[in-house]
């Protein structure tokens, strides 16, 4: 009977342990939130709902002054872009200390594409194509990040343009949802990892949603599209991170369908909640719930109720929420359950972060000695930023350089240390980066002469470079006259055998708010660039951009253009390594390239239409195109090339009739016909010919990253399966249909190699 009753007793414990084992880490997490909430007063739970700036950088409207006393208060549940971590040990210290039940505070920071180790602003990371060096990036982000203290980034930025007028196109992935879905989840799991280590950090996708869909490409403007465009295009990069388990979500500033996102309860509940099973917190953008009144949404109270209806839980910088739902409390416009809700939500971020065990987990000083900006990291950043340059042209293989002769350096951007790493990036330390005079200083040394000269100012317009900087950089402006200039850069360009123009935008002329309806190289630059072509040397144009530029003089009339982005704080060494071929460069772009802003919006994935232009034909009367200019972009989408040449087999496939979950084989051969090893990225595009609503004319649907040894020849196989055909029917339902399909592998959107199947449900 003993025997018996020990065994029942084991049985129990183990089956209990079992299930406890499973969800012990939640059940543990409820009893202490639940306990802690049953002490919290309703001001305090809505402090938690709280998120102020304060910091050495704000973008806007905020006063930090009486931070302290609020805290002590219990009105803040978390704190933005405070840049030291003695500071944020202090202000973790007031919170657990000074405030009555010593919640620990969430701080974040908009660490979008590096903390101090700045990497190539986004848009350029994404054309690495190289989904493990990104998440590498944003690993190493986090480690730096959380040794200054910070917990939280308002990073990955995935919202879909096709605009690039728009100054944010800088920050997101480009057009493409499916490699921006890649990318959301490789960023999401670099910040995150598991997030139990004190180098894990939070992460939170942005800006939700649409917000790249700005009409006229102007900042903030409105937005408005079809829901099958929203469920095909825009959304799939915000869902993969929600399902990488990002933790939380950044509402956009724009509307949704009519309503402001911030207080689109469809958007955020009925979708992200509902359909994609979100489980973490959403935060408004910054003021987001005060902007709904002149959405013209209503007063602050208003807004403030319809955002925490609607699935707001933390409210950045505008204090609705903490200043005028107890009032909608009463007045039974909003319940305490629902603020209940938003609160636990908080909680539980911090209690995954482990802040409840250790508040001072990520103030680790020591730390923040050793793992910032390390020779490691930077090396990383290097080899990293070299991946994601564009080759867009090298006539006759001027590309790579010698490293010998006299070369002339000209350019506003040869040397402009703060311009390196690009917008959005708070926590760089601008005169610690690498210029490409700098780089090419290095590379040159001993072996060849340099001879620089600035060539001209940025922009011909002094106001119009102040009115794009947001974080104050440096624009460096010569008071010499353009004349001057011009003619010490001519000189320089004489004497010299070859000529490296580094020519583009300002940091600052992409971003946020830094919207362009011109997006020639300035004026300035352009006619330095003209003059320096007139002299009849070879010239290799650096392009320093956020967004697409229009280049359609630079391509008639350069002979070699390297796309660099802004390549981060080891731009000017990274830069260097693939002028001189010690890197073969690999990038390929993931936004087109329109001849002229009259094309905007120009996108490889675009619909066949009713009326589209016969093959062979740039202009057909009665048919989809303009009068002045073809249809087709000046370099497109998935566009980059090498040093080495490649030699693209046509593309096999295991059959060309398909039957139910079978599975299809693609492939293709290439070949490196040259004496350069290389990497090349191989592209899948599927076009589905026949649906119950129109389809693209092409989409992406797999890529790969391959070296390629110099003469070598590799197969590349991709293997397709019926979820690759899905997409959202006219219901919304995410389904395939049976009919036929163009199989298409190539190097770029535009040179591929094609087949078509039959594939029946
Ligand atoms: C931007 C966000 C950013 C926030 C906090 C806003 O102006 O739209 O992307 O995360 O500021 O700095």
């Amino acid at each position: 009977m003993t025997v018996l009753r020990s065994l029942y007793l084991l049985c129990f414990l183990l089956i209990s342990q079992v299930s406890f084992g499973q969800k012990g880490k939640p059940d543990r997490m409820k009893v202490f939130i639940d306990e802690l909430m049953s002490k919290m007063t309703l001001t305090e739970k809505l402090g938690q709902l709280n998120l102020p700036v304060a910091g050495d950088i704000t973008t806007g409207q905020a006063s930090s002054s009486d931070i302290g006393k609020k805290i002590r208060e219990g009105n803040v549940g978390g704190l933005f872009n405070i840049k030291s971590v003695e500071k944020i040990r202090e202000v973790q210290r007031i919170a657990v200390e000074e405030s009555r039940l010593k919640i620990p505070l969430l701080f974040g920071m908009d660490v979008i594409h590096g903390y101090e180790t700045v990497f190539p602003i986004p848009l350029g990371l994404s054309c690495s194509w190289d989904m493990d060096a990104i998440r590498r990036s944003a690993r190493i982000a986090a480690i730096e990040a959380s040794a200054a203290g910070i917990n939280w980034t308002f990073s990955p930025m995935v919202d879909l343009c096709r605009d690039p007028r728009w100054g944010r196109i800088s920050e997101g992935n480009g057009e493409d949802p499916y490699l921006g879905s890649a990318i959301a989840q490789a960023m999401v799991r670099g910040y995150q990892g598991t997030l139990t280590e004190n180098n894990q950090i939070l992460a939170c996708v942005k800006h939700f949603a649409l917000y790249g869909a700005a009409e006229g490409g102007r900042d903030y403007n409105t937005t408005d599209m079809s829901r099958i465009r929203m469920y095909n295009e825009y959304f799939p990069p915000y869902q993969a991170a929600v399902i990488a388990g990002v933790g939380s979500v950044m509402a956009s500033f724009n509307e949704v369908d009519g309503i402001p996102a911030t207080g689109n309860k469809w958007l955020l509940t009925d979708v992200l909640r509902k359909q994609w099973g979100f489980k973490g917190f959403v935060v408004t953008d910054y003021t987001g719930i005060n902007e709904m009144i002149d959405h013209g949404i209503g007063d602050l109270q208003t807004a403030s109720a319809m955002a925490l209806n609607a699935g707001i839980d933390m409210d950045m910088v505008g204090e609705g929420l903490l200043t005028t739902l107890p009032k909608s409390l009463k007045e039974g416009r909003v319940t305490m359950a629902k603020i209940d809700a938003a609160c636990r939500l908080i909680l539980e971020a911090k209690y995954k972060l482990g802040l409840f065990e250790d508040p001072y987990k990520f103030c680790d000083e020591k730390r923040s000695k050793t793992e910032i900006f390390t020779p490691e990291h930077r090396a990383e950043a290097r080899k990293i930023a070299a991946e994601s340059f564009v080759l867009l042209k090298n006539n006759g293989d001027l590309l790579p350089l010698r490293k010998s002769g006299t070369i002339a350096l000209v350019g506003p951007l040869a040397h402009a240390q703060s311009n390196m790493t690009g917008t959005w990036s708070v926590a760089a330390v601008n005169d610690k980066s690498i210029t490409l005079r700098q780089g090419l200083e290095r590379a040159l040394a001993g072996k060849a002469t340099l001879r620089y000269a600035k060539g001209s100012n940025l922009t011909e317009d002094a106001a119009l470079e102040e009115r794009g900087t947001m974080f104050g950089k440096s624009l460096d402006r010569d008071n010499r006259s353009d004349e001057e200039l011009l003619r010490e850069a001519l000189e320089a360009a004489h004497s010299s055998d070859l000529i490296i123009a580094a020519l583009g935008e300002s940091a600052e002329f992409s971003g946020e708010s830094s919207s362009r309806t011109n997006l020639n190289i300035p004026d300035v630059q352009k006619k330095l660039l003209m003059e320096l072509v007139k002299t009849g040397k070879p010239v290799v144009l650096v392009l320093f951009n956020g967004r697409p530029l229009t280049l359609t003089w630079e391509d008639a009339h350069v002979p070699a253009i390297l796309d660099v982005w802004f390549g981060g704080s080891e731009a000017g060494d990274a830069i260097a390594d693939v002028l001189f071929g010690d890197v073969n460069p690999s990038g390929k772009l993931t936004t087109t390239f329109p001849q002229n802003v009259g094309q905007i919006p120009l996108y490889y994935n675009h619909k066949n239409t009713g009326r589209p232009l016969q093959e062979g034909h740039w202009f057909q009367k009665f048919r989809s195109n303009y009068l002045d200019a073809s249809n087709d972009p000046l370099y497109p989408f998935g566009f980059g090339l090498s040093y080495s040449k490649f030699r693209y087999s046509d593309i096999k496939v295991s059959s060309t009739s398909l039957k139910g979950n079978q599975k299809l084989t693609a492939s293709v051969e290439i070949t490196n016909v040259s004496d350069f090893n290389a990497k090349e990225v191989v592209q899948l595009y599927i076009r589905d010919v026949v649906g119950s609503v129109t389809r693209p004319v092409k989409e992406l649907k797999g890529f790969k990253k391959v070296e390629i040894g110099a003469r070598q020849t590799v197969t590349v196989s991709f293997e397709i399966t019926p979820e690759d055909l899905k997409f959202y029917n006219y219901d919304l339902q995410f389904d395939w249909e049976s009919g036929d399909f163009d199989i298409m592998i190539g190097a770029n959107s535009r040179d591929v190699s094609k087949t078509r199947i039959y594939w029946e449900k």
